[in-house]
């Protein structure tokens, strides 16, 4: 059949997929002894790509959906910071919307802000593994680190980070859109609270 235009982006995809099995049978590459292997399929399908520093950050993270999704655009630079809005002329301050006192970037919104860097020592100190924050990739690749072992305290670092962004990122909308902001201990509370319920899964 062809693909009618109106039909929804994830189907047309899926059956442009047709052509790729056509072309000289590819189908039979992929029967590992009688059996239809979908993992070498999507293996070759996907072709050479080198997987990226922090892919069990988010591949390997019992953390909530949301807060997994939150992290994802942080780590790709894709949230709505203010430097980017600016950027794209929707906006004329950069300034943070906490402090006031440099431009809402990734970097500065989840490491350099004060608001911030109180709330991660907090979680560090709570993690027993206290030490100065580093950059925010380094932070991500450390906690990406912590999410390939399978010890469960490992397991728990690599969920309160990514609570931890996904709280910031709210925390910094509730101050943009309602002029609120709770202070770093509730917060520290919230990303406890949320890791301790979703700790039975580890
Ligand atoms: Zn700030």
């Amino acid at each position: 059949m062809p693909i009618p235009q109106s039909m929804a982006w994830a189907l047309k995809k899926i059956l442009s997929t047709r052509d790729i099995f056509e072309k000289g049978n590819r189908l039979q590459e992929f029967i590992v002894g009688e059996k239809f292997s979908i993992r070498k399929c999507y293996n070759q399908l996907n072709g050479d790509v080198n997987p990226v520093s922090w892919k069990r950050l988010i591949c390997n993270n019992k953390a909530s959906p949301k807060s997994i999704f939150i992290t994802w655009l942080a780590v790709l630079n894709r949230l709505t910071t203010k430097v980017r809005l600016v950027s794209w002329q929707m906006l004329n301050d950069p300034s943070c919307p906490i402090c006031q006192q440099e431009n809402e970037d990734v970097l500065h919104l989840f490491i350099k802000c004060n608001y911030s860097a109180t709330i991660w020592q907090k979680c560090l100190q709570i993690l027993k593994c206290p030490r100065p924050i580093v950059s925010f990739m380094s932070e991500v690749n450390i906690a990406a680190e912590q999410c390939r072992r399978r010890h469960k305290k490992s397991q728990v670092y690599g969920m309160v980070f990514t609570d931890a962004v996904y709280q910031l990122w709210m925390q910094r909308n509730q101050k943009v859109f309602e002029n609120k902001l709770v202070s770093p201990d509730q917060v520290v509370d919230n990303i406890i609270f949320n890791v301790a319920c979703r700790c039975l899964r580890i």
